[in-house]
């Protein structure tokens, strides 16, 4: 089958969103360990629709930069990965929060002039 181009809906476009969504998981993982299917439900809370399909795939490529370290957590019976952000994923989360202010000052700035 053949892949969309692009999501129809703008609102779930997951090209636009991905970065964020990175980031939210790279904030979360600094203030406490954080699993796959905890985190789609978090991400869901803040109105990102993500399948732990992407969301694995997200996971295992921020830990391969290094920025989350995963362990094995046994959950009844079962064993399951939990992240957690290493000091250079501190450290990322750290400089991307500066441009993160600057956008939302700019986001906001543009608001109040189309106010
Ligand atoms: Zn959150």
């Amino acid at each position: 089958m053949k892949k969309a181009k692009a999501d129809p809906d703008p609102a779930v476009d997951r090209d636009l969103y991905s970065g964020m969504m990175r980031l939210h998981v790279l904030h979360h993982a600094t203030e406490r360990p954080i699993f796959g299917l905890g985190m789609v439900e978090e991400l869901a809370r803040h109105g990102y629709r993500i399948s732990p399909g992407t969301l694995y795939p997200l996971l295992y490529g921020l830990e391969k930069k290094g920025y989350l370290r995963s362990t094995e957590q046994r959950n009844g019976k079962s064993l399951r990965k939990v992240y957690r952000a290493t000091p250079l994923g501190r450290k990322a989360l750290t400089a991307a929060s500066a441009k993160v202010r600057e956008l939302i000052g700019e986001l906001m700035e543009g608001q109040r002039r189309a106010c």
